[in-house]
């Protein structure tokens, strides 16, 4: 595995609610971290079918565009009774002509069950992979995932996307109602950054 010796990161994000969550994961080990909004880079188009190959996609533009080591996360909901839907496409589900709408994905998804007359609970869990591309083209991959249900109606006002219908399991809050910091203790991106440490690792 390649070691990461830079001092600045690109994280390939125009998610405000993900790159927020990088940087408090990231800020232990002292490395600048800079958004892809801020420097002014468009979003590469999410051409693949799986979460590794739109991760590498994001991760490598942004990593050639800036000539700075890049981190991309490609991230979904998975729910078991909808065969595994949203997946690849949950940020496709909450489209609108004016913008994402994460309320109407949710309801969108609960319907989905509710259609499929799916008895409760209703199991699915976040996946994210992550992607540190370097401007050379070489790139590393890490996958992590939280297991939960859905609950409805959506319960909680932090954090972004599903988190306020995604209970994680064992627990009684919804990700929305939880403080942030544990949040990034048990996510998803949590469990893929836990491998990519590794990486900054002396
Ligand atoms: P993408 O990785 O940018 O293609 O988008 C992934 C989508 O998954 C986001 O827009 C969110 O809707 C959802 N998502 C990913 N991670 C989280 C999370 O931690 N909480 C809630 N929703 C998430």
């Amino acid at each position: 595995m390649r070691k990461f010796t830079d001092k600045k990161l690109l994280v390939a994000t125009h998610n405000a609610g993900k790159l927020e969550e990088m940087r408090a994961l990231l800020a232990p080990f002292r490395i600048e971290c800079v958004g892809a909004k801020e420097l002014g880079l468009i979003e590469p188009e999410e051409t693949e079918s799986t979460f590794i190959g739109n991760a590498r996609i994001k991760a490598h533009a942004a990593a050639k565009a800036t000539g700075l080591p890049a981190l991309a996360d490609d991230s979904g909901i998975e729910v078991d009774c909808l065969d595994l839907a949203p997946g690849v496409y949950t940020a496709d589900w909450a489209e609108t002509p004016n913008g994402r709408d994460f309320t109407m994905a949710m309801t969108k998804t609960w319907a989905a069950c509710e259609d499929r007359a799916a008895p409760e609970p209703r199991t699915a869990r976040f996946r994210s992979t992550l992607v540190l591309a370097w401007p050379d083209g070489h790139d590393e991959v890490f996958e992590g995932k939280v297991e939960g249900q859905l609950v409805w109606p959506m319960r909680g006002q932090l954090g972004h996307g599903y988190d306020p219908m995604f209970q994680p399991a064992g627990l009684d809050i919804t990700f929305a109602e939880m403080d942030p910091a544990k949040k990034n203790e048990i996510s998803h991106r949590a469990d893929a950054f836990n491998k990519l440490v590794a990486c900054f690792e002396a």
